[in-house]
């Protein structure tokens, strides 16, 4: 029995579909992960999971709850981490964490033990009585999660849970979400226009123009385009593709000061190479399909072109 459950959802915004018949499901314990350009319909979705937002047509069920017909039993099963930051500035850490326990009727005890428990999982124990003005980018967002998980919500649902924070922050609240999951148990769904990120997901649903394009792990998507580019130089480049061409049947390009050629798995590739090519190898290098090529497949553009996205490493 999936945890989420969508079935051609159907969203619009003023008679125009920004989401266009969704389908998916996610297992429990999963790190899912909604991966698109600006204005692909992740938010709408995310949001709707959430309850914050209706739909027009389709189904979408949360731990086994309707999101339209039983939306407050949804929200008590999930926590949220939204984009913007949703903390108070003006109350200490521990304050905030109390808010939260009283929104969710937590009795006292029990809150204590939880907010004990969560600040030591976030290493902010130490500064649980400093107010959160005072805190660094990565410490409000590490805050922010441990909130969303003060009442040990079944799925977690973060909205781009790292964006506008440095490459450094952003790693660090990478490795800190995966190991919170595996002692929590809980599933993530989290919503990603950032490549490395959607890459550290378990399963990954491509979304382009309200549509999902792919879903698969990501190491399936890539290995579907069947293709690694392995860079070759040789003691003599033209006889190296002449003899690869004859002995493989393929076409390498002419590239600076050596070849390239496309292979469907270059690790059972190269030691094939080696053991036939007669000319001397000097370097090999292989290079697998990143998510950004599954995407430019399926596509025809690329994700970075579709908005003012910022990329993280130049
Ligand atoms: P993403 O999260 O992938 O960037 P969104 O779900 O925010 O995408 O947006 C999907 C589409 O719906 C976009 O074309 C966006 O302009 C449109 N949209 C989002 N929210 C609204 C709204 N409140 N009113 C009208 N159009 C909206």
């Amino acid at each position: 029995m999936p945890i989420i459950h969508v079935e051609n959802l159907i969203k619009k915004y003023n008679g125009t579909e920004a989401v266009k018949g969704v389908s998916f499901e996610v297992n429990e314990g999963e790190v899912f992960g909604f991966l698109g350009p600006n204005g692909a319909g992740k938010t709408t979705t995310i949001n709707i999971l959430c309850t914050l937002l209706g739909f027009d047509s389709g189904t979408a069920t949360v731990n086994g709850f309707d999101c339209k017909k039983d939306p407050h039993r949804v929200r008590q099963s999930i926590g949220l981490v939204f984009q913007e930051m949703t903390l108070d500035n003006e109350l200490t850490a521990y304050e905030n964490l109390k808010f939260h326990c009283y929104m969710y009727n937590m009795e006292k005890r029990l809150s204590e033990e939880r907010i004990a428990e969560i600040l030591e999982v976030v290493g902010l124990t130490d500064r649980k009585k400093d107010i959160v003005k005072k805190f660094s980018g990565g410490m409000k967002r590490r805050l922010e999660i441990a909130r969303g998980l003060l009442h040990r919500p079944k799925v977690l649902f973060l909205d781009e849970p790292t964006l506008g924070l440095d490459p450094q922050t952003r790693s660090h609240v990478w490795d800190f979400i995966h190991s919170l999951m595996k002692r929590e148990g809980n599933t993530v769904f989290m919503t990603t226009h950032y490549m490395d990120e959607a890459e550290a997901c378990d399963r990954i649903a491509i979304i382009d123009r309200g549509r999902i394009i792919a879903c698969d792990r990501p190491d399936a998507l890539k290995k579907a385009l069947r293709g690694d580019t392995i860079y070759l130089k040789t003691a003599d480049n033209d006889k190296a593709a002449v003899e690869i061409e004859s002995k493989f049947g393929l076409s390498p390009k002419r590239i600076e000061g050596g070849l390239s050629l496309l292979v469907e798995s270059g690790e059972k590739f190269i030691p094939r190479l080696f053991e036939k090519l007669e000319t001397g190898i000097s370097s090999i290098n292989l290079k697998r399909p990143s998510l950004e090529d599954v995407f430019i497949n399926l596509t025809g553009r690329e994700m970075r072109n579709e908005g003012p996205a910022p990329r993280m490493r130049p």
